[in-house]
This record gives C-alpha cells, structure tokens and sequence, in this order.
C-alpha cells in the first residue's frame, strides 16, 4: 500500500523550491465540513441546495447518478477573499495558490470562550502565543481555536440562535479589532481562519475584523472544522476554494498535515 504521495510544489513554506516535496498523507487531517442539508449558514441565507436531478439505472442498463447544487458562498466551511470587505479587493480566483499552502499557527482561546460565548481574540493572545512558540511566521496562515467546532451543527450553540434571519441574537467568539489591527500591521500573513461562522464576533454590527484584514489584503477561513486536531505549531495547511470567477469567496476543503 502506497502510503507516501509526491508532490511537485513551486513554492512550499514560502521558499522558492524546484523539484519534488513529499507528502505523509497518514499525517493529513480533514479540517472541513460536510456540505449538506445540516451545514450551517448565516441565519438569512437559505443554506445549501443540492437536488437529485438522476438517480438511477438507465433503460442501457447502467448506473447514472447527477445532482445540481448551489448556495451563498459563505456557509459551511469557506473563504472569505478580500473582495468581500474591501472594494476593489481580490476575488476568490485571483488568490495565488502559494498563499493557500501555508504553515499554520494555532492559537487556542478555548478556555475563556468556555467562560465567555462573546470572547474576541486579543493581542496579548497572540504575544503569549509567541512567548511559547516564537515570532509568527511571514507567509503563514493564522488559525485561532475558540473550541466551538463542538457544538457543530447545533445552530442555537453555534451561533446563538437557531431562527432563520434572527441576527440580534448571534453570540460566537471572534478576533478584537486590537488583535485584526495588530496582525495586520505587526506580522505578514497570508490568512487568518477561525473554528466559528464569522472572525468577527456573534454580536459584531460593524464587521471591522473583516474590513480590517481583507482591507490588508488578507483571506479569510470560516467553521473551519477540527481545530483540536491541529498543533499550535508545525502544521502545513492546504485550503483550496472552490475557484469562482469574480467570487467574494467560496466553499473550501482545507488539510492540515500534521509535523
Ligand atoms: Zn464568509
């Protein structure tokens, strides 16, 4: 059994590297979420369509099976590219490749989201975090894990509430202004991604995270799936959009391969 794949990278970890990089693909773990009729959407959107249109043995005796499908390119997991905040900003198809293969930093708030649903990252998170590991890498991708991937696909825990269009009431952890403001200005990385619906917090009415980081150029990932089982350091993340022409972002299968 072939347990080992190669992979011809132009440009892995942010070096200029010319020939063969070898994946593990027994350290790769599935940070994404099923697309289905569960997946959770912003409360006004109408969440993911996908219909049979054949399903079945054809009078030639063969299998057919097709389905159509659609939905707003921000629920489940996704990107957000810097278009969605930022006029003028890069759409989903105009993101390079080498900056959605990036090492990931992870840094885990868990533990005051359990105290607090409306707990927003802040920059000493993040200077505590480099105590630990070190300076944030230029060219890496931000992960911060607030613990709530537990309560998928429960909408009233993961948001907040569970009525369509009832956005009053949306209470989830996010980043602070401070920390988006910090990151942008302080380090020089390609995204920042988050295990919640939004980085900026349930109750956030101004979206200034958002207008912030993709204001910089930044991308963004959403319910990215199983934060847990990735490190708070070592990692390599793989999130590819789906390549919508002109998109403000889009679903996303997103990897981690574990160090
Ligand atoms: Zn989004």
């Amino acid at each position: 059994m072939t347990q080992r794949r190669t992979l011809v990278a132009g440009a892995l970890f942010g070096w200029l590297v010319c020939g063969a990089q070898t994946i593990d693909v027994r350290k790769a773990v599935d940070l994404t979420y099923t697309f289905d009729k569960n997946t959770i959407y912003w409360p006004a959107s109408p969440g993911f369509h996908w219909e049979k249109q054949q399903w079945a043995k054809t009078p030639g005796g063969y299998w057919y099976a097709s389905a159509n499908y659609g939905a707003n390119e921000h629920g489940g997991t996704h990107l957000d590219s810097p278009i969605h905040f930022h006029e003028g900003g890069a759409s989903t198809d105009r993101i390079p490749v080498d900056r959605l293969i990036a090492p990931a930093e992870v840094v885990d708030i868990s533990a005051a989201c359990a105290k607090n649903a409306d707990y927003r990252l802040a920059v000493s998170d993040l200077t505590a975090w480099e105590r630990r590991h070190g300076r944030i890498p230029d060219g890496s991708i931000l992960l911060v894990r607030t613990g709530w991937g537990q309560f998928w696909p429960d909408k009233k825990k993961y948001l907040g509430t569970d009525k369509p269009g009832d956005v009053a009431n949306l209470h989830f952890p996010g980043i602070s202004k401070e920390a988006a403001e910090w990151i942008v200005k302080q380090r020089k990385v390609y995204g920042v991604g988050i295990d919640t619906a939004s980085i900026d917090y349930g109750p956030s009415k101004d979206f200034i995270v958002h207008r912030v980081l993709y204001g910089a150029g930044l991308y963004g990932l959403e319910n990215v799936a199983r934060l847990e089982r990735a490190p708070e350091k070592g990692a390599t993340l793989i999130a590819l959009p789906m390549k919508i022409g002109g998109g403000s972002g889009g679903p996303v299968r997103i990897v981690a391969l574990l160090p």
